[in-house]
């Protein structure tokens, strides 16, 4: 195993989504599938999850050809969907339904190659099941952990137990209030590093990213798309990205993260551009550098 391999957990789905731009119907997506593809960028992935037996072999042959190891994605059943819709306002994805199916009864089997594990991202998935894969992980450098409402509203009580285990946790601003019960991104941000992250991340969608630690704070900008016409999947592209740069640079301090955190919305912003994960079937590491750079200028003054 490469020691800068990170090992995802989170869901492999088909997703049927619309928004002012298009719809699609099935198309590949799950939290999982964005965060590793996003990851192929810096670091080699490994996904833990599961799928059913209607899951098109294409669309794993596409996460193998960007060198994503899946061997520990089980089948079984149906695959988990999710059907939402964003209005003009692409911040927010609003959810029409949430199909567990195989996901509901998933049991972690962690083939033991995996569990030597130095990096770690739990991406959004039920805390249960990031809980399980942290059991079974012997000594990762890094933890990275993220979620969302449907978690938040279901299994509160165990997603905070996750909290105290992990090294950094990201959240949207929406999540981050809904979670700790306060409208001041500052006040949930707190609240999170006294649970015993030493890093607390909140994406704010279109408007950049915040990042707190116990003494310093830094906010990171948007870059200003001019064609979104898809943002499912950004989250997860953002979390990706920015383990598979920490990974890749093989240390997580204040300016590494900083880094990272500009590569993670570097990824989540070329995700926009298109359905599904189709916009990262053509990028290129070049692509990716260019657009860091524009975000240094973006920010210098
Ligand atoms: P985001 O990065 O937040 O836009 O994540 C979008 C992805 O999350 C979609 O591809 C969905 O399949 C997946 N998803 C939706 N609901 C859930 C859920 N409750 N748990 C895990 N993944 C989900």
């Amino acid at each position: 195993m490469a020691t800068n391999e990170v090992l995802i957990v989170g869901t492999v789905a088909l997703d049927s989504v619309k928004t002012p731009f298009g719809h699609v119907q099935n198309a590949l997506g799950g939290s999982a599938s964005y965060a590793s593809t996003a990851c192929s960028f810096f670091s080699p992935a490994r996904i833990i999850s599961i799928v059913g037996e209607d899951f098109p072999p294409e669309h794993l042959a596409f996460l193998q050809s960007r060198g994503i190891d899946t061997s520990g994605i089980k089948k079984e059943g149906k695959t988990f969907h999710w059907e939402g819709f964003y209005e003009f306002d692409m911040n927010e994805a609003k959810t029409i339904r949430t199909e567990l199916n195989s996901l509901a009864t998933f049991a972690i089997g962690m083939p033991p190659s995996y569990r030597d594990a130095k990096y770690l991202f739990l991406a959004n998935i039920d805390p249960k099941l990031q809980m399980d894969v942290l059991d079974a992980v012997n000594a990762p450098h890094l933890v990275v952990m993220d979620t969302m409402n449907f978690w938040i509203s279901s299994r509160k009580r165990e997603l905070l137990e996750v909290i105290r285990r992990v090294d950094v946790l990201v959240l949207n601003d929406g999540e981050a209030r809904q979670l700790f019960g306060t409208v001041s991104l500052l006040k949930a941000a707190r609240q999170a590093l006294s649970l015993g992250p030493e890093a607390v991340i909140i994406k704010k969608g279109e408007h950049g990213a915040l990042l707190f630690t116990d003494d310093r704070h830094f906010s990171a900008p948007g870059y200003p798309l001019e064609e979104v016409k898809d943002p499912t999947g950004c989250g997860d592209c953002f979390g990706g990205g920015l383990v598979g740069y920490l990974a890749k640079e093989g240390k997580h301090d204040e300016k590494t993260l900083r880094k990272a955190i500009v590569y993670g919305s570097v990824l989540a912003s070329y995700n926009a551009e298109d359905f599904s994960l189709n916009r990262l079937r053509t990028l290129k590491s070049g692509d990716i550098e260019g657009r860091y750079r524009e975000m240094k200028d973006i920010r210098e003054f």
